[in-house]
């Protein structure tokens, strides 16, 4: 079991880098990845790229009863950011004060805990969102 976070670390760059995907044909960015563009098909180019690291809150829910593994953080704040690139990604908001949490709030990728694991504590570190200055 010591080997599974760097293993995660290693198969899924995406969930701590913020590393989507750009069709060179179209311009379009896609987060996460695809390997195919649904505008262009065969003719898109899909190449890795990172997504900018700031948004803003495109809708968001507080979370009272929360989903396996995330018993001990509620209340927590879910929310669609929606990127400079019109990218949305769903992550939590965390260091946030709820009447902070507003549509249109800015906020920055941060990289934080996602959950852990069981007696080994396997730990998976992941993007959440905080508050922007
Ligand atoms: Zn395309």
């Amino acid at each position: 079991m010591r080997d599974a976070l760097p293993l995660v670390w290693r198969e899924i760059p995406e969930r701590y880098n913020l590393i989507g995907s750009t069709c060179e044909n179209c311009k379009q960015e896609f987060f996460p990845q695809r390997l195919i563009c649904p505008n262009c098909r065969r003719k898109g180019n899909l190449v890795p790229k990172k997504m900018p690291d700031e948004g803003k809150i495109f809708s968001f829910t507080q979370v009272h009863s929360g989903a396996k593994g995330f018993e001990n953080e509620t209340p927590y704040t879910l929310a669609i950011v929606e990127m400079p690139n019109g990218v949305r990604v769903l992550g939590h908001i965390v260091d946030a004060q709820p009447e902070k949490i507003e549509i249109g709030t800015k906020v920055k990728a941060v990289f934080r805990r996602i959950f852990a694991e069981g007696e080994e504590g396997i730990i998976a570190y992941g993007f959440k969102f905080k508050v922007a200055d």
